[in-house]
């Protein structure tokens, strides 16, 4: 993915910051971390569903969704956690438990 610019990136965090509901569809929102704005964001290592801010520290799910492709982010409250196996919760309902999961 291209680099954000500072400005996108900072508008991005703003809007994203107060209204969390849509993060989840918004690609640039994988380089964008929510607790300092900061736009380096790595792989956290060990863990392929999850991103490391790499100036704060702060790290957060983001993945395809195994079920139906969708992306799952986190910080998205349409994507809350699971109970069960600690991932998240698809939009579509599944969460990646070996028992599908029950919310
Ligand atoms: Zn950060
Ligand atoms: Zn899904
Ligand atoms: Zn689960």
């Amino acid at each position: 993915m291209e680099s954000l610019d500072r400005e996108t990136a900072k508008k991005l965090y703003e809007q994203y910051r107060k209204h969390r509901d849509g993060i989840r569809n918004k690609p640039e929102m994988a380089s964008i971390c929510l607790i300092c704005g900061s736009v380096h964001i790595i792989p956290r290592e060990g863990n392929n569903r999850m991103l490391t801010c790499r100036d704060c520290g702060f790290s957060f799910y983001r993945y395809r969704c195994p079920a139906c492709g969708k992306t799952i982010d986190g910080r998205d409250p349409k994507n809350p956690p699971c109970r069960g196996c600690g991932l998240r919760f698809c939009t579509c309902g599944a969460c990646g438990c070996a028992t599908g999961g029950v919310q």
